[in-house]
């Protein structure tokens, strides 16, 4: 009976080109990768600075978990906190200049953790409207009144304080994952200060990226912790290891420990990805190479893909979507890419709204010119003229 329904509802995705199937990886992540027995180029992943790989970061964690084991056997609060986590910690509120960090299992489970550890009943939690999934059920796990806002509009964002009640936390991505834009940082510091509101975001897509040394979106328009006071950051993306953190003033982080469920009631991260992820950290911050090569290929690949007249968003960073609105069109492109030897994700609904969906470009600072020249070529033969825009 229940598998009954069930295949009607898969059916139905089916029919709406939104079935969902995973590839099977048999290399490391990296530009090249095989995925399904099958060698590829690939621009997909989220190891924007090619780190996931690193022979010194593979390194760290065999070392590290030589001596401390695989697992860390229990939660952070009974006696699963080893000294790498706490390490890591420290070196993370120093590189991020704030007073505290506190290390948590997933970016996911941060945000959870966050939002409905300062936010209740009588609260209200505002968001933009195209956050991360995780940030919208923060929201709706918190509790308290829930309101979503016109991306990047700050206006919208003023007219629904001029309402809220209770303790007012304002959420966003710092940079949006599906499209690459920025938040609009500085405005939104101005917005939250009128209303005596609190500023969170997401930087997930922004850490390790933005910035001269790599500090994000907070270093990008030098944001104070006064000015910012809710960071959180994943480092399964350009730190290319696994885990996320919250950084804040001490009163913040000692809130999250004693109150935030998802950081009191989960295993912790094994201790060697901690290691890991503390050598990622130094590279990440001494090899600026990395930043300086994603930047010359996002130029590269936005010259050349403007002058094809292919349908490009407002995005200065390595997410590079091309819209092309409709589901099975989306679908066909990207196999018709695979057919030329290129990865690519296609990003359909519910992840982004309908009628949006798009090739979801990502680039790697391991990407060489002549690579994203192929790009660029394999592109040309797979895009339909009429999707593009007039040159
Ligand atoms: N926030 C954003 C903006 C993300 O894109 C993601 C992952 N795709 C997450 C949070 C979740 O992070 P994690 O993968 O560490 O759970």
């Amino acid at each position: 009976m229940l598998d009954k329904e069930l295949k009607a509802a898969l059916q139905q995705r089916q029919q709406d080109h939104r079935y969902r199937k995973r590839m099977v990886l048999s290399s490391p992540q990296s530009t090249h990768i095989t995925v399904n027995n099958t060698p590829y180029l690939a621009f997909s992943s989220n190891d924007y600075l090619g780190l996931a790989n690193h022979p010194a970061v593979i390194e760290s964690l065999q070392t590290a978990s030589a001596r401390m084991g695989v697992g860390s056997g229990a939660s952070h609060l009974v006696c699963g906190h080893s000294e790498y986590h706490h390490q890591l910690e420290d070196a993370l509120a120093e590189f991020t200049g704030r007073e505290r960090v506190l290390l948590l299992s997933t970016g996911y489970m941060a945000n959870l953790g966050v939002v409905a550890a300062l936010t209740g009943r009588g609260d209200t939690v505002l968001e933009d409207r195209l956050n991360h999934a995780s940030l919208i059920d923060a929201g709706l796990l918190s509790r308290a009144k829930f309101k979503r806002f016109h991306h990047n509009d700050c206006e919208h964002l003023e007219k629904q304080l001029a309402t809220a009640s209770g303790r007012k936390l304002v959420v966003v991505d710092g940079v949006f994952s599906m499209d690459g834009d920025l938040a609009p940082l500085p405005d939104l510091v101005a917005v939250c200060e009128r209303y005596q509101a609190h500023l969170m975001i997401d930087d997930a897509h922004g850490f390790g990226v933005l910035g001269e040394r790599g500090g994000g979106c907070a270093e990008h328009f030098s944001l104070s912790q006064q000015e910012l006071p809710i960071l959180v950051g994943t480092l399964g993306k350009a730190v290319g290891t696994f885990g996320a953190f919250a950084g804040g003033s001490h009163a913040l982080i000692e809130t999250l420990i004693q109150f935030a469920r998802p950081y009191i009631y989960t295993t912790a991260l094994p201790p060697a990805i901690a290691a890991a992820s503390l050598t990622s950290l130094s590279l990440l911050k001494t090899e600026t190479w990395r930043r300086d090569n994603l930047r010359e290929r996002i130029q590269q690949f936005r010259h050349g893909a403007l002058a094809l007249g292919l349908p490009l968003m407002e995005s200065a960073t390595p997410i590079q979507p091309v819209l092309l609105g409709d589901d099975a069109l989306v679908l066909a492109v990207a196999e018709k890419l695979k057919e030329q030897g290129i990865l690519i994700g296609a990003i359909r609904p519910p992840t982004v709204p309908e009628g949006t969906a798009r090739l979801r470009i990502t680039f790697c600072a391991d990407h060489s010119g002549e690579e994203v020249a192929q790009l660029l070529a394999c592109l040309d033969r797979a895009i339909p003229i009429n999707s593009r825009q007039t040159i």
